[in-house]
């Protein structure tokens, strides 16, 4: 039976996964990542695979796909981007496919989510889908016939560093973004930025998920919070249909959580898509924590 390997490497957990063709798991183990050494780490990688090839009884299988933050350059094929400092500038392509004596191939986290959910998730009935992580940061992934659209610099779906679109006289004065830039959508629709916009707002420094449920008890503040999350979503999201017009949009990472979501977000879409009601289907990922891992996987099938 073909045998599908993938890596999630995190900045805290690396995870190996051994999918079936039917896509079920018949081998998942987790580890801390060794995060503050870069040899740590390949050997924590090839330790994984040897404990899964051993398990399973298998060789070891040509290609490897890892799922992990931050993108490898391709021109350089050096790290960039990484929130595990140690990776960013070395060679993790060419020096894991030596450690582990197979081929590898490298997306990030957003990209692993959109093959995944196309695949076998949440858009498996589209031709094109755009998934978005909107989490401690905010990523996007395009598909585009079950094939991953990753582009000439390997940044295609990075729409989370775009700015946040039609802004009010108060997005004006826009947050600072890690990246360099100002006012990117990751500063206003990341789980992060929702949880900065309440304190901006009100004062209250609250995480995202206790902000959401002080909405569900009905305070005002918490819900008006809410309001303007789900403003800044709709119009991010119309943005993505006004260049691509996708099948359908799938929403990962923590706050794709919140169900309120869902029911409310078409409308802002359908005001600033172009001259159309979008009737866009925008879905809740399927393999909610499980994405990374499967579209690791699924990279190599
Ligand atoms: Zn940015």
């Amino acid at each position: 039976m073909k045998l599908q390997f993938g890596f999630d490497l995190g900045g805290t957990k690396t995870e190996l996964a051994v999918l079936n063709a039917n896509g079920e798991f018949v081998f998942r183990q987790r580890v801390p990542t060794p995060r503050d050494s870069y040899p740590l780490i390949l050997q924590t990688l090839a330790g994984l695979l040897n404990m899964a090839c051993e398990s399973l009884g298998t060789p070891r299988p040509h290609s490897i796909g890892v799922g992990m933050p931050g993108c490898v350059d391709a021109v350089s094929g050096l790290v960039r981007g990484s929130n595990t400092l140690v990776l960013n500038q070395q060679p993790f392509w060419s020096d894991l496919k030596h450690a582990l004596g197979c081929e590898i191939r490298v997306q990030n986290d957003a990209n692993c989510l959109a093959l995944s959910e196309a695949i076998d998730g949440a858009g498996s009935d589209a031709g094109v889908v755009f998934a978005a992580i909107l989490g401690t940061g905010c990523g996007g992934g395009m598909v585009v016939n079950r094939q991953l659209v990753t582009g000439r610099h390997a940044i295609a779906g990075e729409w989370g560093h775009n700015p946040l679109p039609w802004p009010s006289a108060d997005e004006i004065q826009v947050p600072a973004c890690w990246c360099g830039q100002t006012g990117c959508l990751e500063t206003w629709i990341s789980g992060t930025a929702f949880a900065q916009d309440h304190l901006r707002h009100t004062g209250q420094t609250l995480d995202a998920p206790a902000i959401v449920q002080a909405m569900r008890n009905g305070e005002l503040q918490a819900a008006e919070t809410f309001d303007r999350y789900v403003h800044r979503l709709g119009r991010a999201l119309a943005q993505v249909i006004n260049l691509l017009d996708p099948d359908c949009m799938v929403l990962g990472g923590g706050m794709s959580n919140v169900q309120e979501i869902y029911p409310r977000v078409g409308e802002v879409i359908s005001q600033y898509s172009f001259g159309v009601k979008a009737t866009t289907p925008v879905r809740q990922a399927v393999h909610g924590d499980s994405s990374g891992i499967r579209g690791a996987a699924w990279l190599c099938r």
